[in-house]
C-alpha cells in the first residue's frame, strides 16, 4: 500500500473534520517484511500521542480492509533521530505558528445546555461567533468536572476551523513554558507565541495564585493581547475575587469582559447528559438506569461520565447487558471505595490550602474565626467523606468530646443551606477531595 492509498481508504473510515485536521498528515512509511509493524510518520509530537490515543485501532483497521493484514502501528514524528538543539528549535516554530491540538469531541454540539451552564454557554458561543469583541476576557468558572475545559476547547475548535491561530494551554503549562524560555534565552520565541496568537485559552487559572514572575508576564500578555482585541478566554474553579495571591491589577482585568459561572447541572440536565454521553459511546441503558445514575451522582459530570465507561466495561467483561443490579453494585463499589481511599489529613491539608491557612492551626485550640469556620469544614467533609466516627474525628483534631463535632456539623447544614458562597465552597472541596 502506499500512502496515498492509505490516505484515500482512511478518508472513508475516520470522522471527516479528524480527517482535514490531523489525520491527513499521516505519512506513511513502511512495513517490516513479515508484515507484523507498519510505521508512519506525522511532524510533531502532539498530532503523534492524539493520533496513538484515538485512532490506532481503525489505522490497523485500514490495513485488514486493504489486504486483511492487522500490523502493529508505531508513529513516530518525522526526523525524530535530529539533534536535542534541532528538535527544540523545531518545536519553537512549530508551536509559534500552529494552533494547539485540542480534543476534537469537544464541540458546542457536544455540549449539554441546561440552566446550571446557559450563560456560560452563551458566552462562549458568543466569544466564538466574533472573537475579541464582545465579552473580553471571557472568565468561566465553577467546580471540577462541570464541563469548563470542554467549552474552552469547543471555543478553540470552532476558531480553528474558522482559521485562527489558536493557543489552549493550561496555566500550568504556560508557566512551564514561561521558565523554559527564560533559561533558554528564547524569551523573544515565548512572546511571539502568546502575544500573536488570535485566540488564547488558558484553563485552570486559579493555579496563578502566588506565582509573581509569571502573572506579571501574564500581565504583559493580556494587555498586548486585549489592546489588539484577540480574545482571550479563562477557566478557573473560582472567581477572580477568590483566588488568594493573585495581584490586584489582574484581578481588575479578569472582571473586565464578562464572568459566567457554571453549576452542577440538576436532574433533568444530568439525565440529557447521560443520553449524550452514551450515545456518543454506544452504549445502551434503559430510562431506568439513566434515572438511577442520574439520582445518584451528584458530584460532577466526569465522575457521571467515569461511571458509565465502568459499566460498559464490567457489562462486555461478563458478558452481560447492562441492568439496573450492575448498575447498583458498581455505585456501591465506587461509593465504598472512595471513602476508604480519603484520610482525615488528606481533608485538613486540602482544606488548610484552600482557605489559607495552616494545617496546625487546625488541630490547635485557636478559636478565631478564620480557624474554626476551617476547623467546621473538616468536620463535615470528614463526616461526609470517610467512615470515621465522630469519636474517632474528635480524637483525631484534639476535642474534647463528641457533641461539639454533631454541633459543628449543625451549623454547617444551616449555612449551606442560607450562604450560596458558603455551599459553592464546600462543593468545591468535595470535588477536590473525591478527583
Ligand atoms: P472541568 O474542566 O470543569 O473540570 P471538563 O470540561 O473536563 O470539566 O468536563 C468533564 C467531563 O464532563 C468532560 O468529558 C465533558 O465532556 C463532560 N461534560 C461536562 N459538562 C457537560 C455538558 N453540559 N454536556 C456534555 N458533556 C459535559
Ligand atoms: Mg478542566
Amino acid at each position: 500500500m502506499t500512502s496515498k492509498e492509505f490516505l484515500t481508504i482512511i478518508k472513508k473510515e475516520a470522522n471527516p473534520t479528524d480527517y482535514k485536521r490531523y489525520l491527513k498528515q499521516l505519512n506513511y512509511k513502511k512495513i517490516t517484511s513479515d508484515e507484523k509493524l507498519a510505521v508512519f510518520e506525522v511532524p510533531n509530537r502532539y498530532l503523534a500521542s492524539w493520533i496513538k490515543s484515538k485512532y490506532k485501532p481503525l489505522i490497523q483497521h485500514c490495513f485488514e480492509i486493504y489486504d486483511g493484514t492487522k500490523p502493529h502501528i508505531e508513529i513516530k514524528i518525522t526526523g525524530e533521530k535530529k539533534s536535542k538543539k534541532e528538535i527544540i528549535s523545531e518545536k519553537a516554530k512549530n508551536e509559534a505558528t500552529e494552533s494547539t491540538i485540542l480534543n476534537p469531541s469537544y464541540t458546542f454540539d457536544s455540549f449539554v445546555v441546561g440552566s446550571s451552564n446557559q450563560m456560560a454557554y452563551n458566552a462562549s458561543l458568543a466569544v466564538s461567533e466574533k472573537p475579541g469583541v464582545q465579552y473580553n476576557p471571557l472568565f468561566i468558572y465553577g467546580g471540577t468536572g462541570l464541563g469548563k475545559t470542554h467549552l474552552l476547547q469547543a471555543i478553540g475548535n470552532d476558531a480553528i476551523e474558522k482559521g485562527k491561530t489558536v493557543i489552549y494551554v493550561t496555566i500550568e503549562q504556560f508557566m512551564n513554558d514561561f521558565t523554559f524560555s527564560i533559561k533558554n534565552k528564547n524569551m523573544e520565541h515565548f512572546r511571539g507565541k502568546y502575544r500573536k496568537c488570535d485566540v488564547l485559552l488558558i484553563d485552570d487559572i486559579q493555579f496563578l495564585s502566588g506565582k509573581e514572575q509569571t502573572q506579571e508576564e501574564f500581565f504583559h500578555t493580556f494587555n498586548e493581547l486585549h489592546n489588539a482585541k484577540k480574545q482571550i478566554v479563562m477557566t478557573s474553579d473560582r472567581l477572580p475575587s477568590q483566588i488568594a495571591g493573585l495581584v490586584d491589577r489582574l484581578k481588575s482585568r479578569f472582571e473586565w469582559g464578562l464572568t459566567a459561572d457554571i453549576q452542577m447541572p440538576g436532574l433533568e440536565t444530568k439525565i440529557a447528559i447521560i443520553e449524550k454521553k452514551s450515545e456518543l459511546n454506544g452504549i445502551n441503558l434503559s430510562r431506568e438506569i439513566v434515572n438511577y445514575i442520574a439520582t445518584n451522582l451528584d458530584n460532577s459530570i466526569r465522575e457521571i461520565e467515569g461511571v458509565l465507561i465502568k459499566l460498559n466495561a464490567s457489562a462486555s467483561l461478563l458478558n452481560q447487558e447492562i441492568n439496573l443490579e450492575l448498575a447498583q453494585s458498581l455505585l456501591k463499589e465506587q461509593i465504598r471505595e472512595k471513602k476508604e481511599n480519603i484520610k482525615l489529613p488528606d481533608i485538613i491539608s486540602l482544606v488548610a490550602n484552600e482557605l489559607n491557612i495552616k494545617p496546625s492551626d487546625i488541630k490547635s485550640k485557636k478559636r478565631t474565626a478564620t480557624v474554626a469556620n476551617a476547623r467546621r469544614v473538616v468536620i463535615y467533609l470528614a463526616r461526609e467523606l470517610t467512615h470515621n466516627s465522630m469519636p474517632d474525628i474528635a480524637k483525631f483534631l484534639g476535642m474534647k468530646d463528641h457533641s461539639s463535632i454533631s454541633k459543628n456539623i449543625q451549623k454547617t447544614n444551616k449555612l449551606i443551606e442560607t450562604d450560596e458562597n458558603f455551599k459553592l465552597i464546600i462543593q468545591n472541596l468535595k470535588n477536590k477531595i473525591i478527583h
